[in-house]
């Protein structure tokens, strides 16, 4: 590439960070990262109507989270700032001016009581709605005049009426569109702020940007902004277009809002909700690079340098794809078991302070081998874990002590052996391990009938991680206690 390769994820904040920017995003940022360019992050927040103050907050810690950093933009500067279109309004004005003059604008006075009247005639003779072209031939010194009375007024484009446009974007084939499909959009808004349009093109031009990889929602915007660089006479960027993403069931758009499944689960689409969820930052950029883009239809787990080394817009699809929230906790899993204990300890402290377990992290370091392949996020982990560190277990249904197909006097006596093999052996896994299976061979029980009512009565729970390594971490004495407790229960 013979231009310096110059990206920017340009967010409007106006809600959540959705795992659809996220994902436009990280395209922007592998892009920029495979060609050594720049990666700006610009914030347009010229639609004050829908500004949500907190927008901005989750923005910029979901792309920390995710890692990916951004070499110009919000916090860090540059050379082409400000990067805040509000910040950067008097810049719009300046080109609004040199528009008009052109004559490839024009102020337009008519007040949205006109506007709606003439909306509501097109509905009723049902004609293509929109703006009849009422100011487009006003006598310039007659705008002007308006103006400097104080008329209130927007800048309107003016488009060419007559003939077609065609362009190319990456990642489709060509488009042409006639221009009698096309609006006079509105340039300016009647505040002197510019619209998403105007504002949008003229800093892509002045922050020399190279490319635009954006959501194909935007893909009808374009013929509008090629209007725009042609009567700046400026260069437009290479665009593409990246493909929809649709909601799991293939049918519709990617859901906006954070719905519930039938079992009643959120399902999350908020870039701060996976965090908090407890998925690692590993897994969603491996999985958000997947959703329309592939390597080769058969590599999926790719590290973030891998993707950096591989990603290109040539393997970029056009057809939409489909969310699998299956398929993204599977990625989340493998990238947990690949974290060695002492990692993995540390990133599941605070789910487990949020769940209310004051975990000591040496312990921890012990704990997550053994919990690795069971969990699908680190949310997973409280349940796993809370045992090991209560002092009491909270009360248990006694019931889960007794097998299937096992008399109470059985477990009883089991529990009884137990204690009485806990007190003397060696407190190490191969010891107990070895110990407690020849007192199941002894009895004539079957591992389960000897191992359930041990397991119960340590962890409180059927369901936990293996009974030898978790008896040696909680060690002789805890355990000797609640085995006592479990016979208690049971006489
Ligand atoms: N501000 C637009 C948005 O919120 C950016 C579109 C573009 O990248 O041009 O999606």
């Amino acid at each position: 590439m013979t231009t310096p390769v110059r990206v920017r994820y340009a967010p409007s904040p106006t809600g959540d960070f959705h795992v659809g920017g996220a994902r436009t995003a990280l395209f922007n940022y592998l892009f920029a990262r495979h060609h050594g360019g720049q990666f700006i992050l610009r914030i347009e927040d010229t639609d004050q109507k829908r500004f949500n103050p907190d927008a901005l907050k989750w923005l910029l810690n979901g792309l920390r989270y995710l890692g990916l950093n951004w070499d110009e933009g919000s916090e860090v500067g540059g050379d082409y700032g400000p990067y805040t279109q509000t910040e950067r309004l008097d810049i719009y004005q300046k080109y609004c001016q040199q528009i008009i003059a052109a004559g490839q604008a024009y102020y337009c006075f008519c007040t949205s009581e006109r506007l709606e009247a003439v909306h509501a005639e097109q509905v009723k003779k049902k004609l293509l709605p929109g703006y009849d072209r009422y100011c487009r031939d006003l006598a310039p010194s007659e705008a002007a005049r308006r103006v400097a009375e104080g008329e209130s007024y927007t800048v309107r484009a003016k488009l060419p009426i007559e003939g077609d446009i065609t362009f190319k974007d990456m990642i489709r084939a060509e488009i042409t569109i006639h221009y009698n499909m096309l609006q006079d959009a509105v340039l300016m808004k009647s505040d002197g702020i510019p619209t998403y349009h105007f504002a949008n093109v003229i800093d892509d031009h002045l922050m020399e940007i190279s490319h635009i990889l954006r959501g194909d929602e935007w893909l009808n915007s374009v013929p509008l902004h090629l209007f725009l660089y042609q009567a700046f006479g400026w260069q437009p960027p290479i665009m593409a277009h990246l493909p929809l993403i649709l909601n799991p069931t293939g049918k519709g758009k990617m859901s906006k809002r954070e719905d519930r499944a039938p079992d009643g689960r959120v399902l999350p689409v908020f870039v701060r909700s996976f965090e908090e969820l407890g998925y690692l930052r590993e897994a969603m950029v491996n999985y958000l690079a997947l959703l329309g883009w592939s390597y080769d239809d058969k590599t999926e787990m790719m590290t973030l340098a891998e993707l950096i080394d591989r990603f290109s817009l040539e393997r970029v699809k056009s057809s939409p794809a489909a969310w699998n929230y299956e398929k993204l906790d599977y990625f989340n899993g493998d990238y947990i078991r690949r974290l060695p204990a002492e990692e993995l300890a540390d990133k599941l402290l605070p789910f487990l302070a949020k769940a209310g377990i004051q975990a000591d992290r040496a312990k921890m370091v012990q704990i997550a081998p053994l919990i690795r392949e069971r969990l699908k996020t680190l949310n997973d982990a409280p349940p796993w874990v809370d045992f090991f560190f209560m002092e009491e277990l909270p009360p248990y249904d006694g019931a889960q002590l007794i097998p299937k197909k096992t008399e109470p006097t059985v477990v009883l006596q089991v529990l009884t052996q137990a204690r009485q093999i806990l007190e003397s052996v060696d407190f190490t896994h191969q010891a107990l391990e070895t110990a407690l299976n020849a007192e199941a061979t002894a009895l004539g029980l079957k591992p389960n009938q000897m191992f359930q009512p041990i397991r119960v009565a340590v962890c409180g729970k059927m369901v936990a991680p293996p009974l030898f390594e978790t008896l040696v971490i909680l060690g002789r004495e805890v355990s000797l206690k609640r085995i006592g407790q479990a016979i208690a229960k049971l006489t």
